[in-house]
């Protein structure tokens, strides 16, 4: 059995669903000393989870000590739903593209085992392994730009040329030593949409988000009711939102999913705030099961729809 390389692990990623595999390396790259930085400037707000695993964040291998390599996927969850920001009908509220369908956590982690599980098969040579989806110690962005999937655009997400924004991204941290890829080249250019279309002023900066001043922040993080100004700036979101990448030309023919799992459920699709504001506690609680929406609860939820609705009214 010869040694694994990067490319039978990329043809296996491909077959495994993923949209795009790539390798980085596991070291001390530029981008990572930004976060102590973002954090002193208060940008993370009630975020504490990434204040307390900065260190781990610093480099993979405080998390997997032996890691060499980090194996970045992405995959589309874009479905051909229109965008919201093409949408003129008022009694629609807005959630995020992403949130549509299943639980990328599990989804992702289940494709990203099967990966794990077949190298381990496929490699004559034992090895470390640690996947993650989003969740993990690990500055994700960084390594994706690094493997090769795409830049970090000036609206903070991971832009691939073919495939746009809408991607979840997924990461093995593995002690192989995988040749890597060359990290993707910035095209942004002198475009700034995103930060002209932001409604919050949350982009600071190219490439500097405000967390407590993004209405994803607001809708999802924040806890307890909302302070009146931010109620106002999350208008008719009620999860998370999608502007700054609605507005990327490079999601203008961004392709779009038939994967089942990111289609959208039927309570999310589309929904009016008149149909969410109906939903019983039960219903609520269905649609919510496996989505990964579960993680405003209901009770964030309906804080959501209550702030929607107090902004429809005042818009009348
Ligand atoms: S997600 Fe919305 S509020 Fe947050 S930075 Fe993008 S456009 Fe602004
Ligand atoms: S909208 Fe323009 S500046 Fe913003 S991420 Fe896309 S290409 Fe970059």
């Amino acid at each position: 059995m010869s040694a694994l390389s990067s490319s039978d692990i990329k043809a296996k990623a491909r077959e495994l669903g993923f949209d795009a595999c790539g390798i980085a390396p596991a070291g001390d790259l530029p981008e990572l000393r930004f976060l102590p930085e973002w954090l002193s400037r208060g940008y993370a707000g009630s975020m504490a989870y990434l204040a307390r695993s900065a260190d781990r964040r610093a480099d993979v291998r405080r998390v997997l000590p032996s890691a060499k390599s980090v194996i970045v996927t992405a995959t589309v969850y874009n479905t051909d739903r229109p965008y919201s920001t093409e949408r003129a009908d008022p009694a629609r509220v807005e959630i995020a593209r992403y949130a549509w369908g299943d639980d990328y956590h599990d989804v992702i982690g289940a494709r990203l085992e099967a990966l794990v599980a077949w190298m381990r098969e496929a490699s004559p040579e034992g090895f470390d392994a640690r996947a993650y989806v989003d969740t993990g110690p690990v500055q994700e962005r960084v390594y994706a730009r690094h493997g090769g999937i795409g830049w970090i655009g000036k609206n903070t997400c991971v832009i691939n040329p073919q495939l746009g924004s809408w991607i979840f991204l997924g990461e093995i941290l593995c002690s192989l030593p995988l040749a890597p890829d060359a990290p993707s080249l910035d095209q942004c250019g002198t475009c700034t949409l995103c930060l002209d279309a932001c409604p919050t002023r949350a982009l600071v900066s190219p490439g500097e988000l405000d967390s407590t001043r993004c209405i994803s922040y607001l809708t999802i993080e924040h806890r307890g009711e909302f302070p009146a100004d931010a109620r106002e700036a999350v208008g008719s979101h009620v999860y998370g939102c999608d502007i700054c990448q609605e507005v990327c030309p490079w999601n203008h023919a961004a392709p779009v999913s038939a994967d089942p799992a990111w289609q959208p459920r039927r309570a999310w699709d589309l929904p009016s705030l008149d149909a969410l504001s109906r939903m019983t506690d039960e219903e609520m609680q269905r649609a919510l099961a496996g989505s990964a929406m579960k993680r405003a609860k209901p009770e964030g939820l309906r804080r959501n729809i209550a702030a929607a609705s107090w902004n429809a009214s005042t818009e009348r």
